[in-house]
Order: C-alpha cells, then sequence, then structure tokens
C-alpha cells in the first residue's frame, strides 16, 4: 500500500485563500461554467474507470464489478443529469405575495452558499467524494475534498486527477489525517458536507458551530431488516445476502442484523443457506474466485473478527478468517439483543439473525435503539408497512430489498437522529449548498399604503 502524501499546511492556506477569491470574483456563477465542470466531472470517470477500479482493488480489495455499479457509473449518471438539469434548478422564482404586495418585484434567487469542504470515508471513496461535488459544482461553489487517509490509493488518485480535469481556481484536494482536516475545519466555509462515522460527525459539528457553518452530516448506525409472516423467505434472503456482501459489508447501508418471527426462523435459515450456496459455491468465499474483498485494514479486521470471536450465537454459514484480509460472509443465529454483534455498528461482513416473537416486539426493539439510517421490512402486508411508517424513524424505509435506496436518485438520501441529518442526491444536491436569497423591491407607488409606519405615531395611525 502506498504512502500518502499529507497536503503541507502552508498549502492549504493558500488552497484556502485561492479559493476564497475565485468565488468572490464570481467566476463559478456561470451557468456554462458549472456545466463545463460537471460534463468535465463525468469525462474524468469515463476516462480513468480502469485506474479508478485499479485504486480500489489495492486498497480495499474491491471487485471490479462493485465499482462499476456502484462508484463510476453513478458519478458519470450524477454529473451528466445536473448538467442537464441545473438551468431549470437555478431559476430565480418569482414568489406570489398577499395581493396588496402584488405589485412588488419578490423573486428567491439560487445563489452559492459559498466555498465548500467536502470530507469523505474510506468505503466508497470515489462516489462519497464526488456525488457531493456535483451538487457544490452544480449550486456555484468552489469547493475543497478531502478524501480518507485510510485508502491511500485512492486519495493519490483523486488528488492527481482533480487539477487535470476541473478548473484548479475553484477544485482542489486537501490530503491528509486529523492535523490537515483540523486546519481546514478551524475556517468558516459555505457548506461542509461530511460523511463518516458518528463519533467524527460530532467533532466536525462542533468545529463548525464556532464558525457558524452550515453542516450535512451523512452517518451510518445499526440499519435493521425486518422479517414479516406475509413475505417470500427466499427472495429475501437472496436480497439480504446481496446487501451485506457489498464490499464486504462495509457499506453504510449494509444491513446490520435481522429480526425474524420465532416460528419462521428454521424456514428463513434453509432460504440463507440456499442464497449463500449459489453466491459463493467455493467451499469458502475466501477462495480465490470468489471476488471477496478486503475488510480495509488491520484494525477494522480485528474490531470486526473481536465482534465475532465474542458472539454467543451459532454460526450458520462462513466464519472463515484470513490472516489479518478478510473475514468470510457469516451468519449468524441465536443472537440476542445484549450480544456482542449488537453492541455496534458492524461494518463487516457478519449478519446475525434475532429471533421475536411478533412484529410488536421487532418494533420495541428498533425504536429502542437509535434512529437508523434506513429499516428494511420484507413484507407484502399493508398493516405491517403502516406499522413500521408510523411507530419507528429513520433516514429511509425500504421494502423488500436491501442498499436499492442508493440507486434511487430522484428522492433524498440522508439520516435522521443519530445517523445524520441532511440529504442529497440530484436536486436535493443542488438545493444543500444553496442559499435561498429572498430579494424584493419595493416600488414608490407602495408610499400610498405605509402611512401608517412612519412617526410622529398617533393614536389614529395605531387603529390603522
Ligand atoms: P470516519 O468518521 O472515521 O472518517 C471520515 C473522514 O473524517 C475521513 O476523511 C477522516 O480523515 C476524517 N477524520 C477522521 N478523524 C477526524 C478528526 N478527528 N477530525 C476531523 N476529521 C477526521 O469514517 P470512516 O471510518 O471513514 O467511515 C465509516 C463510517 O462512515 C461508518 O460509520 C459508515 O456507516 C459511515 N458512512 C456513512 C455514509 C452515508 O452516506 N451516510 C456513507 C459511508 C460511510
Amino acid at each position: 500500500m502506498s504512502t500518502l502524501q499529507h497536503t503541507s499546511l502552508a498549502e492549504v492556506e493558500q488552497i484556502y485563500t485561492r479559493l476564497q477569491r475565485t468565488f468572490k470574483d464570481g467566476t463559478t456563477r456561470p451557468i456554462a461554467y458549472r456545466r463545463k465542470q460537471l460534463l468535465q466531472l463525468a469525462r474524468m470517470f469515463q476516462e480513468n474507470a480502469a485506474a479508478i477500479e485499479q485504486a480500489e482493488y489495492t486498497d480495499l480489495g474491491k471487485p471490479k464489478q462493485e465499482v462499476a455499479i456502484a462508484e463510476t457509473s453513478g458519478v458519470i449518471e450524477s454529473a451528466l443529469f445536473a448538467a442537464e438539469h441545473l438551468e431549470e434548478w437555478s431559476r430565480p422564482e418569482k414568489v406570489q405575495v398577499e395581493e396588496w404586495r402584488s405589485s412588488w418585484d419578490t423573486t428567491v434567487y439560487k445563489t452559492p452558499k459559498g466555498v465548500a469542504l467536502i470530507i469523505s470515508p474510506w468505503n466508497y471513496p470515489f462516489i462519497l467524494t464526488f456525488n457531493p461535488l456535483v451538487g457544490a459544482i452544480a449550486a456555484g461553489c468552489p469547493t475543497v475534498l478531502k478524501p480518507s487517509e485510510v485508502v491511500p490509493t485512492c486519495a493519490a488518485l483523486i488528488a492527481s486527477l482533480v487539477p487535470k480535469y476541473l478548473d484548479s481556481e475553484a477544485y482542489a484536494v486537501v490530503n491528509g489525517a486529523v492535523t490537515e482536516t483540523t486546519a481546514l475545519l478551524d475556517k468558516p466555509w459555505g457548506h461542509i458536507f461530511f460523511t463518516g462515522g458518528g463519533k467524527i460527525g460530532k467533532i466536525i459539528a462542533t468545529k463548525a458551530a464556532q464558525t457558524l457553518t452550515p453542516v450535512t452530516l451523512e452517518l451510518g448506525g445499526k440499519s435493521p431488516v425486518v422479517i414479516d409472516e406475509d413475505c417470500d423467505l427466499q427472495l429475501a434472503a437472496r436480497r439480504i445476502l446481496y446487501g451485506k456482501t457489498q464490499n464486504s459489508g462495509q457499506l453504510c447501508v449494509s444491513p446490520d442484523h435481522v429480526y425474524v418471527p420465532r416460528h419462521l426462523v428454521a424456514d428463513f435459515k434453509e432460504a440463507v443457506k440456499v442464497a449463500y450456496s449459489t453466491f459463493f459455491p467455493s467451499e469458502t468465499a475466501l477462495h480465490p474466485n470468489s471476488h471477496w474483498g478486503n475488510i480495509v485494514n488491520p484494525s477494522h479486521h480485528s474490531r470486526v473478527k473481536g465482534l465475532l470471536d465474542r458472539t454467543l450465537g451459532e454460526i450458520l454459514v462462513g466464519g472463515q478468517v484470513d490472516g489479518a484480509k478478510r473475514i468470510a460472509p457469516t451468519v449468524v443465529t441465536g443472537v440476542k439483543p445484549d450480544d456482542s454483534l449488537m453492541e455496534e455498528e458492524i461494518f463487516g461482513p457478519i449478519l446475525p439473525i434475532l429471533e421475536v416473537e411478533n412484529l410488536d416486539e421487532t418494533i420495541k426493539l428498533i425504536s429502542n435503539g437509535s434512529s437508523p439510517l434506513v429499516i428494511y421490512a420484507f413484507t407484502n402486508n399493508e398493516e405491517t408497512k403502516e406499522k413500521l411508517l408510523n411507530r419507528t424513524t429513520s433516514g429511509s424505509l425500504v421494502f423488500n430489498d436491501t442498499t436499492i435506496q442508493l440507486a434511487v436518485h430522484e428522492m433524498p438520501f440522508g439520516g435522521h437522529g443519530e445517523s445524520g441529518y441532511g440529504a442529497y442526491y440530484d436536486k436535493n444536491s443542488f438545493d444543500t449548498f444553496t442559499h435561498k436569497r429572498s430579494s424584493i423591491n419595493v416600488p414608490a407607488a407602495a408610499e400610498a399604503m405605509f402611512g401608517a409606519r412612519y412617526r410622529p405615531y398617533s393614536e389614529e395611525k395605531y387603529a390603522l
């Protein structure tokens, strides 16, 4: 693994000054400029897809199919979509006002918030850096990108590609860890967009409060899966296992654990075994032909392995551990709510199954925890859907599939409660980086209506 060259603190200062100047110049405001940068971003991904796949393989052992589907094509699509809709999104809006003010000019202008800062995590290093950037470019914000130092090959590639494709006066990469990020956070920004864990999210929000910088926090959490009586268990097992095995479980919307009604547990276990054997026909998922990626580094590996070592549940499938790199997808049954696997977001390829009496018990268990990024439920029953909608909270609620919300980019994507605040994708991204600036022009003719507001005050004017 390569060593990442950190940006010097002197250079951080220069970048900040340069981007502030660019913002004040108005360079990033014309629609034609923004469109060009968005098209350049799409081109950057089209022309460098192979290098991006290779970098992710080096840092994460991620199969190239997963990079192509989940990252490269996602960024290209959202950049092109924004380029196409930019004009419509940024159009000033005439606001309908009360009759007596109707002759005034009351317009809301969509103005860029200022220079933006995007801080991203290691698990999907490209899409989680560049999809927010699409929103920032579309809104007209110059932007500093701070990729994760945990994936040094990807972070170095980002730093080398950005200046080749985007305007360096407006878009820059700062590489580094806590020191460099803290230097960035000492400064005021138009907006900070952070994706990562809740612990660091609190640091970001606290620092941002000192400069009154608005923040979006895209965090994680334990996203549960609910199995209802009225569902196709084979389909559910297949779709849950699909979601859990993306990037070896290192996905913010990975199905974290599954609640299954007691009388369905035996059938669900069988369904999981069938799905597992079709996904991993070799004896073990760690077989070289299995296209099975790494846990990002030894410290994360030992954290995930530690959760597995301490579980009191029983391994249904998987369980193999390979040095300090890989852990096979592992389904654990008979897990209790106080088990090691329920202590924190697993963020690895372990899927605990918890037995429950019924839906009410599941809802109680979910509601006792913090608000997850997503709740998945496999059900065809409308009453079950209603109950989940009305008696739980979460960033999203997805029925009969997992992780698919990432592809439905027309809808806002974001957390709730401890899984974060703010949302993005398509126009929601544009809105995140946009200030709605109300502009009012009051014509001289309005003076006739203002008699009562001017001094001297009198009882007659008060009565008007
Ligand atoms: P992280 O919070 O450790 O790091 C994210 C970023 O914060 C990195 O760029 C890192 O350099 C920076 N950082 C680390 N320590 C810092 C500090 N003390 N001060 C300032 N910045 C600091 O997150 P991670 O481990 O890279 O990612 C995993 C977490 O991210 C999981 O909880 C996952 O659920 C969450 N996540 C959420 C989403 C989402 O869209 N909601 C997407 C991916 C990951």
